[in-house]
């Protein structure tokens, strides 16, 4: 049996943090693939490395000196070495990047290095082999992972070695120019791994005891999930409750691995499992989440609904402003079309013409500042009246809702309230729900 075991940034921020990652490891056998972020805050005011590494290009493309940057990272590197007694040559690394930097250094390469480096270091640590993510994570040249070449690398570096350490949060194009992931990318490389492995658990160990019902910025002291279904965890993810990468589910929900979210610094406390289905459970309401800043376009025309193409029209014209769409919510003489403000802020005013030109509307209306809810829970669609109840706790409450979709498997609600009323709606929805 093998797990794959992620740590997150927090859980390698210091030379303490890699302690209780080393008992963690070490206490069970099974636990033979670590894979690990690049080494986050120590506290609040700290940055990451990530971070700090994407300042230093940033200083380089606008031909800034980033030593003092550079003198932070090394600092924070040579630190963890020096207290953990570790004799990997980290110095003659960071002197090699160093003097890279001066020559062109791609983002992506300079910005691998944290994870690149606190791997190395890991690696030694726990007595385990380093295997350098570019050497087994494989991208096409569409920046797709090709799990049939990062399947036949693994197999061919692993030679019977079963206890290493990869970095996250990067792989190789396949001429082996190194590529990164979207942020907060190591997730995914947890996933690929356990899938590539065949693991028969993905731990992903970060600073949380589990994912919460609510963001616990908005909720105080929300209730932890204990079981929650991939689909229900993409939609969570998605609508951003940013435990976990949302493309981390994808991997592990394909090879049918469960995945369990656990706390480095409360390594007995229970966590969070997520499985493809638990029907032992029957709480409606499995999670609530939600973003900011939405805008609706509404295009109106009297008898639309006899109209055949009108939707098309409108949607060929998102497509020619290159903006992806949320949702769509329909009625009678009316459509609207949902998508994040930003990406139609410069082009607002033209699309709104282009549409009308497009569909012969009535008239195009658009509104901003929408925070959207989603309300999730695989046992809403076979209990009647969830909605009812959600829209009168939110009248209740005052708000006015502005928007309502549903996803076509009934396990997400989505409404839209405006930014100001965004985290009281989530609290009304909580108290009603789960409270
Ligand atoms: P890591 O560095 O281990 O990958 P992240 O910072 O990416 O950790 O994710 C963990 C953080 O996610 C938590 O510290 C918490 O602030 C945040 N978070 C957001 N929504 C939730 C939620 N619903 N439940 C738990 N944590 C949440
Ligand atoms: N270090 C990367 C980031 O900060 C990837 C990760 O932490 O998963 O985004
Ligand atoms: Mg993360």
């Amino acid at each position: 049996m093998i797990k794959v075991a992620k740590f997150g940034g927090s859980s390698v921020a210091d030379s303490e943090q890699f302690k209780k990652v080393k008992n963690i490891v070490l206490s069970d056998p099974m636990r033979k693939f670590v894979v690990v972020s690049a080494s986050g805050k120590r506290g609040k005011n700290e940055n990451k490395i990530t971070d700090l590494l994407y300042l230093c290009h940033a200083h380089i493309m606008y031909s800034v000196s980033c030593e003092s940057v550079w003198q932070l990272i090394e600092e924070r590197f040579i630190t963890i070495k020096n207290e953990l007694n570790l004799i990997y040559p980290i110095e003659e690394d960071l002197a090699k990047i160093k003097s890279e930097l001066k020559k062109g250094i791609s983002e992506d390469y300079l910005v691998s290095r944290g994870e690149y480096l606190t791997a190395r270091l890991m690696a030694e640590y726990l007595g385990y082999e380093f295997i350098d993510a570019s050497e087994v994570i494989i991208f096409d040249y569409s920046g797709k992972i090709d799990f049939d070449r990062s399947y036949e690398a693994l197999h061919a570096v692993l030679k019977g070695n079963d206890k290493v350490v990869v970095p996250g949060f990067y792989g190789a194009l396949p001429n082996g120019e190194i590529k990164t992931l979207t942020r907060g990318g190591s997730d995914i490389t947890g996933a690929i791994l356990a899938k590539l492995v065949n693991a028969s658990l993905y731990e992903n160990w970060t600073d949380v005891s589990g994912i919460l019902i609510a963001d616990p910025r908005i909720v105080s002291n929300p209730r932890q999930i204990k079981y929650i279904t991939y689909e229900e965890l993409r939609e969570l993810s998605y609508m951003g409750a940013n435990v976990l990468h949302e493309e981390a589910i994808f991997p592990v929900m394909e090879a049918n691995i469960p995945l369990h979210i656990l706390n480095t610094n409360n390594p007995s406390d229970e966590g969070t499992i997520i499985v493809e289905n638990n029907e032992d459970e029957q709480i409606t309401v499995t999670g609530i989440a939600g973003k900011r800043d939405f805008s609706v376009i509404t295009i109106y025309k009297k008898h639309m609904s006899d109209e055949v193409g009108i939707i098309r029209k409108a949607l060929s014209v998102m497509e020619k402003y290159n903006v992806s769409i949320e949702h769509m919510p329909s009625g009678i003489d009316s459509f609207s079309i949902v998508v994040e403000t930003a990406q139609i802020k410069n082009a607002k005013y033209d699309i709104v013409v282009d549409i009308k030109e497009a569909t012969n509307a009535d008239s195009v209306k658009v509104i901003d500042d929408i925070a959207l809810i989603a309300t999730v829970g695989r046992n809403m669609a076979n209990c009647p009246g969830i909605s009812g109840r959600l829209f009168q706790t939110l009248g209740k409450n005052d708000i006015n809702i502005r928007m309502i979709a549903q996803g076509s498997d009934e396990i997400t609600i989505i409404i839209g309230v405006e930014n100001k009323d965004f985290e009281n709606s989530i609290r009304a929805i909580y108290e009603e729900f789960v409270n």
